[in-house]
């Protein structure tokens, strides 16, 4: 069974062995947790998703893929970068963001990793609602075999925080 532990904070500052970037399709950098994963991690995360570009992702990483790097300066050993589905109220996109979660999983189990970080993928600056985001992300690390021990999902303030909490409920 993994354990499931929620925490408010900054997830470039958490000691785990993996932690999971809510990235965008380019690889290249963006706002948000991209941003600050790049800003902490330095530029060796970068040039290991330059590497990624020039090599097997000439278009970009799919929506719904993983993918995993160095984590440059972070505490942690790995970043593994998943791109999230933008938000849209015409076409239901869940399956790819629980996708997200799923092969982000699958890249820690080949990676060996043992406790993972993950950020609240795709309910930033691609605007999926936070309560409705929270309850995919539960779910779905609730549904996937891993051998994962601890996933953390680390939320950026307080309602993200409760909104989590609402799924997770001996973190209430
Ligand atoms: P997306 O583009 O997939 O929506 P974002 O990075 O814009 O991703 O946002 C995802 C969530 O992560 C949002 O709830 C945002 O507030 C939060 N967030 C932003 N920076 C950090 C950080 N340093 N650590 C943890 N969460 C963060």
């Amino acid at each position: 069974m993994t354990a499931i532990k929620l925490v408010q904070g900054d997830i470039t500052r958490q000691s785990v062995e993996a932690v999971v970037n809510a990235a965008n399709s380019s690889l290249l950098g963006g706002g948000g947790v991209d941003g600050a994963i790049h800003r902490r991690g330095g530029p060796a995360v970068l040039e290991d998703c330059r590497k990624l570009r020039a090599s097997q992702y000439g278009k970009g990483l799919p929506t719904g893929r993983a993918v995993a790097t160095t984590a440059g300066e972070l505490d942690a050993r790995w970043v593994i970068h998943t791109v999230g589905p933008v938000y849209s109220r015409e076409e239901d996109r869940s399956a790819l963001l629980a996708s997200c979660y799923r092969e982000s999983l699958r890249v820690a189990d080949e990676l060996g990793a043992r406790t993972v970080a993950f950020p609240a993928v795709s309910a930033g600056i691609y605007g999926w609602p936070m309560d409705d985001a929270a309850r995919i992300a539960v779910e779905t690390v609730r549904a996937t075999p891993t051998d994962v021990e601890e996933v953390t999902f680390v939320l950026f303030d307080e309602s993200a925080y409760r909104a989590f909490a609402a799924q997770v409920p001996s973190e209430e």
